[in-house]
């Protein structure tokens, strides 16, 4: 594997900026997508990327600038880990492409064993392969409903599940992800979620929960329910951590009634948030897991993993796709999963909230616009709201976005009201990497109007 990275220079990893942000280069490619690009498929940064590693990103103008988004929580082992540059190259070597369905190969069944070992609870599980997230959230609901014989599907508000006509549904924000787009799938309903910063004061996660299930009782019927899918911690919603309390008391109550629990850990999977999955926090063992972004190194990959007896209710041919489990994507799970056990990444992205965390809530006590830093592991946000009320502040987030990469710091947004800074590191990044992007945010969130 050596031998494969050694004939790119290392990327250095530190920040450097030649030119301005953007520069000319990424311009002149500006011009080009417009004329040729879908106006609907819009980037958060005008940037375009020549290599990347680590915490670092180099654009085509040779500016170094810092990750803090690894492409949306996707490249925590970093955007070129030489071990999966490495797999890449000899599985492609030997085939790119095969079908799973048509002709079978070790490398899938190889992710789906590693997927029953890695996942929660010692139960017998079955895996089924895909290439997106939301294929993988369309895929956990049609088991649960085969499973169960039941039609609904339940669903938190400010959750995100995808852009697919179902998961369109599922997700909970009109503008952009849904205006204009329907009709949509029938029998989704959503319930009430934990949201602590906007909860009445003192609110537990056990009353968050008992809410939920009140509005799920009286306006579905428990067993009508195929599946209730949550987000362990919501993540476009605005990286949402549950007051402790919520997740195992719909946990409990999804066992009690049969209903099929499916943790939608696309986001929050693959030691994120500081365990290897966010369910495991609470001791939550999901019936099905829907997992994507973190699972392959960068490489297009979605996995459904679950309880033998559900998984294995579907009949033969009722589940597939031309690519799914594509064999290159497989082998860069395989030693992406390697970097994670070897390079213990969730201990990575513990480290990551205890470097960060107690810098933002310092500057919290300075900067009234920060109504709070929350998250877990290295998934951490700011939410940004008027000076003294709950008001979001979108502008205030974008101003934030827009001055940190004007000085060499990618930070993405998200919330409901798009006023969260999100921070979603790489776990390999740097940590002088980190103390040098922390700076810049610091700076910008002192700039804001007081
Ligand atoms: C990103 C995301 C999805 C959708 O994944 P895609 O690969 O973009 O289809 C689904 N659920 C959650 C929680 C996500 O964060």
């Amino acid at each position: 594997m050596t031998t494969f990275s050694a004939t790119v220079p290392p990327l250095e990893q530190s920040r450097e900026l030649r030119t301005a942000v953007p520069g000319p280069q990424s311009l002149a490619l500006a011009a080009r997508r417009t004329s040729a690009v879908a106006g609907g498929v819009s980037s958060s940064s005008p940037v375009y990327v020549a290599r990347a590693s680590g915490g670092v990103i180099e654009d085509v103008d040779g500016n170094r600038l810092i990750d803090l988004g690894s492409g949306i929580a996707v490249t925590s082992v970093g955007a070129s880990a030489p071990e999966v540059v490495a797999a890449v190259a000899r599985q492609s070597a030997d085939f790119t492409h095969t079908c799973f369905m048509v002709s079978p190969y070790e490398e899938y069944v190889a992710v789906c064993e590693e997927l029953g070992r890695l996942t929660p609870g010692s139960h017998a599980k079955r895996s089924m392969l895909v290439s997106s997230g939301a294929e993988a959230v369309e895929n956990a609901v049609k088991i649960a409903r085969r499973a169960t014989g039941r039609d609904a599907v339940l669903v938190l508000d400010h959750a995100y599940h995808g852009r697919t006509n179902l998961t369109m549904a599922m997700t909970a924000r009109a503008m952009p992800y849904k205006t204009g787009f329907g009709p949509f799938a029938g029998e989704v309903y959503r319930l009430p979620t934990s949201y602590p910063l906007r909860d009445p004061a003192g609110m537990t996660g056990e009353e968050a929960a008992a809410r939920a299930i009140d509005v799920a009782e009286r306006t579905v019927g428990a067993d009508q329910v195929a599946a209730l899918v949550v987000e362990p911690v919501q993540g476009e919603g605005g990286f949402v951590v549950p007051a402790p309390g919520f997740l195992p008391g719909l946990a409990r109550w999804a066992r009690a009634h049969g209903i099929v629990l499916v943790a939608d850990e696309v986001q929050t999977g693959f030691a994120r948030t500081g365990d290897m999955f966010a369910s495991e926090h609470e001791g939550v063992v999901p019936d099905l897991l829907t997992l994507a972004k973190g699972i392959a190194g960068g490489l297009p990959l979605g996995a459904v993993t679950g309880r033998a007896e559900l998984m294995d209710a579907v009949h033969p041919g009722g589940l597939g796709g031309t690519f799914g489990g594509n064999p290159v994507a497989c082998a860069a799970a395989l030693a992406s999963f390697e970097i994670y056990r070897r390079d213990d990444l969730p201990a990575a992205a513990r480290a990551i909230e205890a470097t960060v965390v107690p810098r933002l809530r310092a500057l919290a006590a300075e900067v009234p616009a920060v109504a709070e830093v929350r998250g877990r592991g290295a998934m951490l946000a700011v939410e940004l709201t008027r000076p003294g009320t709950l008001e979001p502040d979108r502008a205030a987030a974008a101003q934030v976005a827009a001055a940190c990469l004007s000085s060499g710091v990618l930070v993405l947004t998200c919330g409901t009201w798009g006023n969260v800074l999100r921070l979603l590191p790489p776990l390999v990044i740097d940590h002088a990497l980190l103390d040098d992007a922390l700076g810049v945010l610091e700076d910008a969130l002192r700039a804001l109007p007081r």
